[in-house]
């Protein structure tokens, strides 16, 4: 299961069983990345925003 990291665009392997909503982070950069979808084998994710913290978007 490979996923790409959509900040610093490293690729890495996700656990086999990984699910939708569960919570990977990238040893490249370490930013925290929610699984939103799984297809043949890809990852999809998307950046967690740490909820209580601003980021000014
Ligand atoms: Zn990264």
């Amino acid at each position: 299961m490979k996923v790409k990291c959509p900040e610093c665009g490293a690729e890495f392997d996700a656990p086999d069983d990984v699910i939708v909503g569960e919570i990977v982070s990238c040893p490249d950069c370490g930013l925290e990345l929610e699984v939103s979808s799984i297809q043949s084998g890809k990852v999809d994710v998307k950046i967690v925003r740490i909820s209580g913290e601003d980021w000014g978007e």
